[in-house]
């Protein structure tokens, strides 16, 4: 771990230094948990990991979490600067950097560390981390691409489950607390999300499940995911309880098929922007392009939501190893919604989907 953490940071100044940055500035955060493998609650007292081109590491730690920040994964490999209460901080972390020059602070940096640096090193333009670290985290390696798959699996897994039981009568609150609770039984450490959004609750893509009783005829949109291993899972189904609404079937098609086009248009080279496209293209042609007003997809890792952002206009290219959810839906206000996503991983020739949940209409009882 240790030698990973060293090779990340290796990158990370590297990749500062070719766009002409000073440092980068990361604060307890998941860059921080990638980049060394400590992971402290971010706090009032801040820790400043200080990466630049040509030193080595230095992390500004609170005094009484020292002994903590010494025996994580990197501690060992970084130089450890304490301060304690009544010493200020910023002028600290302001001293171990130039007095001048573009340094990045990273994207979860609480706004006050932000700008308690920038009073005690009023010479640095502060900029996001985001842009660097995020293109850095967003490549997985073959240790995390297992994680997500084990991640994906877990979900797939709790899916199967809750598509067993009965849906009619239930209240959506109590069948998102059961699939919490699958989540955590099929090896999850921690459930983050359980949407369920049944008859015209599923037109709003991040209903938050309440005392609705489901009924026959409704769909039920379950979008749901958590941590496993420090990695997540995010995945959605719709499923129709009994005889499907009307005009249900037709826009489900559509979803799916938009789903497959998008990750059929997966592969090294391929745009983010084209992806979105692939998913977008036939829902629009259908005569539904303003009830799909999301983008279609994220990157996920150590957040559920992290880069690449799957999105019109993000002309990036997709690289081995990226990993995102493909999540196209359809909302029809009033009365229905449909989305179905899964995460994939970019590979040399193409698409690994990640969820093997069956993506063809379900009907429940
Ligand atoms: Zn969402
Ligand atoms: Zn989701
Ligand atoms: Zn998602």
């Amino acid at each position: 771990m240790s030698l990973r953490s060293l090779d990340r940071m290796r990158r990370t100044a590297d990749e500062a230094a070719g766009q002409g940055l000073v440092a980068i500035v990361v604060a307890p955060s998941p860059d921080l948990v990638y980049l060394t493998g400590y992971d402290p609650p971010p706090l009032e007292r801040p820790t400043f990991l200080i990466v630049r081109p040509d030193r080595d590491p230095v992390m500004v730690v609170p005094r009484l979490e020292r002994s903590l920040a010494a025996a994580s994964a990197a501690g060992e490999r970084i130089e450890l600067v304490g301060w304690e209460d009544g010493v200020d901080p910023y002028a600290l972390a302001a001293g171990l950097l130039p007095p001048a020059g573009r340094v990045a602070a990273g994207d979860r940096m609480w706004a006050t560390h932000v700008l308690g640096l920038q009073r005690a090193a009023p010479g640095l333009d502060l900029e996001p981390a985001g842009p660097i670290v995020g293109r850095i985290r967003a490549i997985k390696d073959e240790d995390e691409l297992a994680a997500l798959r084990r991640a994906a699996r877990a979900a797939d897994e709790a899916f199967r489950r809750i598509a067993d039981e009965p849906f009619l009568g239930r209240r959506e609150a109590e069948v998102a607390a059961d699939l919490a609770e699958l989540l955590i039984a099929h090896g999850h450490a921690r459930a983050d999300f359980t949407i369920v959004a049944s008859g015209p609750n599923a037109a709003s893509p991040h209903h938050q499940p309440g005392d609705r009783r489901i009924q026959a005829k409704d769909a039920v949109v379950l979008d749901f995911g958590g941590e496993l291993g420090g990695y997540h899972s995010d995945t959605t189904r719709t499923l129709v309880v009994g005889e499907p609404p009307l005009g249900f079937e037709r826009v489900y098609q559509l979803v799916q098929e938009a789903q497959q086009a998008a990750c059929d248009a997966v592969r090294p080279g391929a745009r983010a922007h084209d992806v979105d496209r692939a998913a977008r293209q036939p829902i629009v042609d259908a005569g539904y392009g303003d009830a799909f007003f999301h983008r279609t997809g994220h990157g996920i890792g150590l957040e559920v939501h992290e880069p690449p952002w799957i999105a019109a206009g993000n002309q990036q290219a997709l690289e081995t190893g990226m990993t995102f959810s493909v999540e196209p839906g359809v909302y029809l206000e009033d009365k229905f919604g449909v989305r179905i996503e899964d995460i994939v991983a970019v590979t040399d020739d193409g698409v690994e989907h990640l969820n093997r949940s069956p993506r063809g209409l379900l009907v429940v009882d």
